[in-house]
C-alpha cells in the first residue's frame, strides 16, 4: 500500500545500536497515571500503540530505587526483582507486535517526597523538593557509588525483563540534571565545578550502562538540547555535554529546556516547534536522534526527517490520541487520523494521581478495564437511533452507532454542528479544538446509515412522532446566570440583570464593553479566554477568582503560568481569593474569601462563570410521557424507544467527559456492554 507514497520513508527501518527499529515511529517515555498501579491497564494500552503500528513503545519514569518515589504519582518501578513480571509482561505484549520495548530509568533525586518509600531523598546537595516541606541529603561520594550501582543494576533487570532500549535521563529537573545544574551543583569534588566535572555523572552512568548492557540493548539518553536554562545549564554548554558525550549513547531523545513547552498545549505551543533548538544534535553526533513535537501531519513529520533533524517521530500525546496513527498513514488513510487537540487532557489526569484519559480517543485507558479497541467496534442491530444535539457527546455517539451499523439520525437545533466544541474553539487559542468535531463529522459523512439534519430543533412530540427504537438525549448544558457555583450556594442576591453576561453570551458573540468584571468561580480556561477576549476588544477587564491562581485548574494541563502571565501581559487586573457578592450595575462589589473584607470596583458589566444547569427539559417532557422511573435504558415494554441521556446533559463536565460518555452509551446500546473490570491488591 506504501508503494510510491511520498510517506514511504516513514516506514524505512533504523538501527539503533544492537538493535532495529522495525518503522520510524516512537512513542517516547509517557507518564499514563497507571504505572506500578495499574499493570494490567497499562500493558494492554502500551500494547495497542504497537498493534497500531509505533515501532518502539517506552514505559513511563521507571524508578531504580526507593529513594525515587513520587508517589502519589503511580510512576513505574524496577527496584528488585519482584518488580520484573509487570515489566516482562509489557516488554512481550510489545514485543507481540513487532515493536522494541524502551525503559525509561529514573532517579527523582530531590524533586520527589518519597511519601511511601520513607527513605530520605537524595541530591546533589541538600535541598528543599518540588512540593512538600522536606529537604534531599547530600549525596557523598558513597552515595554517588551506591547510585551507580543501582543503575547498573536496574539496567541489568530491564535487559532480563526483555527491553530493548534502556534509558539514561538527565532532564527535566530529576536527579542528574542537579549534577549538572551550575547552580544547583556547589560541590567542590570532581563532580562539581566545571562543566566536565558537572557531567561526570552523566557519563559514568552511560559507560555503566553501556558495560552492564550495551552488547543486547541499545542505550538511549534524554537531553534538553538546549539546556536547562541559563542558570543551570546554558544552550552553550548543552552543546558542549552533546559534543563531548554524543558517541556514548546509541539514541538522543532531545526536548527543549521548559518542560511547559515540550508539554505545550495547542493554546501555546503550534505542532514541531522546537526544530530550531534541537537541529544540532544530529550533525554533531551522527547518531540517531528522536524528538517530539505534537506531530499529528505526515508531512510535517516527514519535513523534518527530510532536513536531517529527527530520525525517528517521537510522539506521546499523538500516540495517544490516535494509537493507529502509523498505520493510518501507512494505508493511505490520512482523514482517519484522530489528531491530537493539544488540551492536556491527558497529562492532567497523571498530574490528579489517574489513569490517561483523553478528549480524542475516549478509548483510552479502557482497552483492559473495558475492553475497548480504538479502530473496533461491537456490531449491533439493525434498529433505528435518533440522537438529539450534535454537540461531542451526540457527535461521538451518532459515530460509534453509525459504524455498528445502526441507521443513525443526528438531530440539532443550531445550523452548525459541534455544540460547544465549536462554540469554544473560536475563543483565543483553541482553534485545534475544532478537530474533536472535524474528525467525527468525517466519519459520519462518509456513512451512508448516518444523516445529520442542522437547523431541526426536537420537541418531545417530534421525537415520539419519529419513532426511532432508541433515543439519545445531547442537549447538553447552559451557564448559570444566578452566581450559583461553588462559592455561593444561593442565588447573589443583588444583580443588575440586564449588564449580567455568561460564557454563552460570549459565545454567542456578545461583548460588553467598558468596566467588566469577570468572576471565575470555574477555575479552568474559560474565564481567563473571556478575560483576554474582551481586553484584546478594549474591555478594561478585572478577573476575580476564587482560587489563589487564574485559571487554577488549569495547572494540571502546563497552561497556568502561562495564562496568568498572558492576563497579565494584556493589562487584566488580577483579583485572586475573591468573590464576587454583588453588582448594582455601576459597581461589584468583592471580598475576600477568607476574611470576609469588603472593596468595590468600578463595574458596568460582569461576566458569571460560575457553574452549568443541564439541558434535560427534552428529556424530562419524554420521561413524562412514559409516566416512568427515570431508568429507562432498553423500554422494558417494547412499546416505547429506549431513552437516555448523555454528555453535559446528563453531567456538565469536560469534553472529554461528553466523548466518553456518548462512546459508551453507543457501544453498549442494545446490551453489549458490561461492568468495567477493575484492578484491586488482594491479600
Ligand atoms: P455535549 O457536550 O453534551 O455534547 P453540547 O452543549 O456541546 O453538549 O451540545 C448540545 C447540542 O444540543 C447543541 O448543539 C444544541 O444546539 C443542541 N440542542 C439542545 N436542545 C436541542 C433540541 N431540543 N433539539 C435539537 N438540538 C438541541
Ligand atoms: Fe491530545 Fe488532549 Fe488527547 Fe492529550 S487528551 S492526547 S492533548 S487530545
Amino acid at each position: 500500500m506504501l508503494s510510491g507514497s511520498r510517506y514511504a520513508p516513514l516506514f524505512d527501518r533504523v538501527r539503533i545500536g544492537p538493535v532495529t527499529a522495525p518503522n520510524r515511529f516512537y512513542q517516547v517515555p509517557h507518564c499514563t497515571g497507571m504505572g506500578q498501579a495499574l499493570p494490567q491497564t497499562l500493558i494492554a494500552m502500551r500494547a495497542m500503540k504497537a498493534e497500531g503500528g509505533w515501532g518502539v513503545v517506552c514505559t513511563e519514569y521507571c524508578s531504580i530505587h526507593p529513594s525515587s518515589d513520587d508517589h502519589p504519582y503511580p510512576f513505574a518501578s524496577i527496584w528488585d526483582d519482584g518488580d520484573l513480571s509487570n515489566l516482562a509482561a509489557m516488554a512481550e505484549a510489545v514485543h507481540a507486535h513487532g515493536a522494541l520495548a524502551g525503559i525509561e530509568l529514573w532517579h527523582g533525586g530531590s524533586y520527589v517526597a518519597n511519601l511511601a518509600s520513607r527513605a530520605p531523598t537524595i541530591g546533589v546537595r541538600s535541598m528543599p523538593g518540588r512540593t512538600d516541606p522536606i529537604q534531599s541529603q547530600r549525596m557523598d561520594r558513597r552515595d554517588i557509588g551506591e547510585l551507580r550501582r543501582w543503575h547498573r543494576d536496574a539496567a541489568l533487570r530491564a535487559r532480563k525483563a526483555g527491553f530493548d532500549i534502556i534509558y539514561v535521563y538527565p532532564s527535566h529537573g530529576y536527579l542528574l540534571s542537579e549534577f549538572l545544574s551550575r547552580s544547583l551543583n556547589g560541590r567542590t569534588d570532581e563532580y562539581g565545578g566545571s562543566l566536565e566535572n558537572r557531567m561526570r555523572l552523566m557519563r559514568e552512568l552511560l559507560e555503566d550502562t553501556r558495560s552492564a548492557v550495551g552488547d543486547r540493548c541499545a542505550i538511549a539518553v534524554r537531553f534538553a538540547a538546549n539546556g536547562h536554562g541559563a542558570e543551570h545549564l546554558s544552550e552553550d554548554e548543552a552543546r558542549d555535554v552533546v559534543a563531548a558525550l554524543g558517541h556514548l549513547p546509541d539514541l538522543w531523545d532531545v526536548v527543549p529546556t521548559d518542560f511547559d513547552e515540550e508539554m505545550g498545549s495547542s493554546r501555546f505551543v503550534r505542532e514541531g516547534a522546537f526544530e530550531d533548538r534541537i537541529a544540532y544534535v544530529r550533525q554533531l553526533t551522527g547518531k540517531p536522534v528522536v524528538s517530539v513535537g505534537r506531530f499529528t501531519s505526515p508531512d510535517s513529520m516527514l519535513g523534518q526527517l527530510k532536513r536531517g533533524v529527527i530520525d525517528l517521530i517521537g510522539a506521546a500525546r499523538p500516540s495517544i490520541a490516535d494509537p493507529f496513527l502509523p498505520t493510518k498513514i501507512r494505508e493511505g488513510r490520512i482523514e482517519d487520523i484522530r489528531e491530537c487537540i493539544g488540551c492536556n487532557i491527558c497529562y492532567a489526569h497523571n498530574f490528579r494521581g489517574a489513569a490517561l484519559r483523553c478528549t480524542q480517543n475516549p478509548t483510552m485507558g479502557e482497552e483492559w478495564r473495558s475492553g475497548w479497541h480504538p479502530e473496533r467496534v461491537p456490531a449491533g442491530h439493525d434498529g433505528s437511533v435518533l440522537i438529539i444535539g450534535a454537540g461531542p457527546a451526540g457527535l461521538e455517539a451518532a459515530h460509534v452507532l453509525g459504524k455498528r451499523g445502526y441507521t443513525v439520525s443526528l438531530a440539532d437545533a443550531a445550523e452548525e454542528s459541534g455544540g460547544r466544541v465549536t462554540r469554544e474553539s473560536r475563543l483565543p487559542g483553541l482553534a485545534e479544538w475544532a478537530r474533536v468535531r472535524d474528525y467525527r463529522l468525517g466519519q459520519i459523512n462518509r456513512m451512508r446509515n448516518v444523516s445529520v439534519h442542522l437547523g431541526s430543533r426536537m420537541e418531545a412530540g417530534d421525537v415520539r412522532d419519529f419513532g426511532a427504537d432508541h433515543v439519545l438525549i445531547a442537549t447538553g448544558a447552559h451557564w448559570r446566570r444566578d452566581g450559583i457555583g461553588r462559592w455561593h450556594v444561593r442565588p447573589i442576591a443583588t444583580l443588575a440583570k440586564a449588564q449580567v453576561y455568561t460564557p454563552d453570551d460570549i459565545l454567542d458573540g456578545r461583548r460588553p464593553a467598558g468596566d467588566v468584571v469577570i468572576f471565575d468561580d470555574d477555575h479552568y480556561y474559560l474565564g481567563p479566554l473571556i478575560a483576554l477576549q474582551l481586553a484584546t476588544r478594549g474591555a478594561r477587564v478585572r478577573y476575580v477568582t476564587t482560587e489563589g491562581r487564574a485559571g487554577a485548574w488549569s495547572l494540571y494541563t502546563a497552561e497556568q503560568e502561562r495564562t496568568q502571565r498572558a492576563l497579565l501581559e494584556h493589562g487584566v487586573e488580577v483579583e485572586v481569593n475573591s468573590a464576587v457578592d454583588s453588582f448594582d450595575g455601576v459597581t461589584a462589589t468583592l471580598s475576600c474569601i477568607f476574611t470576609g473584607r469588603v472593596r468595590v470596583a468600578p463595574a458596568s458589566a460582569v461576566v458569571l462563570v460560575t457553574a452549568r444547569e443541564p439541558d434535560e427539559a427534552l428529556y424530562r417532557a419524554l420521561v413524562g410521557e412514559r409516566k416512568e422511573a427515570e431508568n429507562m435504558l432498553a423500554g422494558p415494554d417494547g412499546a416505547f424507544p429506549s431513552l437516555q441521556r448523555i454528555g453535559d446533559c446528563l453531567q456538565p463536565a469536560l469534553i472529554v467527559h461528553a466523548v466518553y460518555s456518548g462512546h459508551r452509551a453507543a457501544r453498549e446500546l442494545g446490551g453489549t456492554g458490561s461492568d468495567p473490570r477493575r484492578e484491586r491488591v488482594r491479600i
